[in-house]
């Protein structure tokens, strides 16, 4: 029954955020960034400025750094992450907060309806009960009843356990992300591995703690400056 109630809340949950996550803004920018001593760039700044990097051609403007040009939502997106096919959105400053707890509302959510299959085999008449095998044994065992007599519950059950372990992949991503202080897409490139980061173990913790309570990035990895 708790099971149940846990699965409904995910699902009331995932439904409000991932709504948030496609209409919600991510951090698009809309103007221009102004000088570091406040006053607007004058046309020769914009001359000397024009640049790939600096200037972006199509948004006509200087994006403030870091922002990534996302060719599917057509703008300028802010501390860009990625743009998630499943949202048709860009990830970025201004929704990251609310893609992470999405991602977690996700793998909560499946993990619990896997839980609930024992319940299924035995609806379906299976008679073991879980003290009596080990626990990995019993859910095998589970498993197969189900595809010996539901094989389309079992090819959902399999589907839903690949999604869980991607979500759960993809998590640990992003929370990895989140800890080191930079992003999917701001991230160091591939062909400086193996990469030292700059920060201790405390200081990933203490970004992730940070991140959670207030949505925000504490420490840069000296490493890696975005
Ligand atoms: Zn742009
Ligand atoms: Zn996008």
């Amino acid at each position: 029954m708790l099971l149940i109630f846990g699965i409904c809340l995910c699902l009331v949950v995932g439904v409000v955020l991932y709504a948030r996550l496609v209409f919600g803004d991510p951090g698009f920018t809309l103007e221009s960034k102004r000088k570091e001593n406040g006053t607007f760039y004058t046309m020769k700044d914009l001359v000397q400025l024009r640049k790939p990097g600096v200037w972006c051609t199509i948004c006509q403007l200087i994006p403030t750094k870091p922002s990534k040009h996302c060719k599917l939502c057509n703008r300028c997106v802010y501390w860009m992450d990625h743009h998630c096919l499943y949202t048709m959105r860009c990830i970025g400053k201004r929704n990251y907060y609310t893609f992470v707890w999405f991602n977690f509302v996700l793998v909560a959510g499946l993990g619990q309806t896997l839980l609930l299959f024992p319940g299924y085999a035995e609806h379906l008449g299976y008679k073991h009960a879980w003290m009596e095998l080990p626990s990995p044994l019993f859910y095998w065992c589970c498993l197969k009843y189900i595809f010996m007599n539901q094989g389309l519950l079992f090819v959902v059950l399999m589907g839903m356990s690949l999604s869980f372990c991607n979500t759960l992949y993809l998590f640990y991503l992003t929370l990895s992300n989140i800890s080191h202080g930079y992003t999917s897409y701001f991230r160091p490139p591939e062909g400086r591995r193996p990469y030292q980061s700059g920060l201790a173990y405390t200081d990933r913790l203490s970004n992730l703690t940070t991140f959670i309570r207030y949505g925000q990035i504490k420490i840069q990895d000296p490493n890696f400056v975005i």
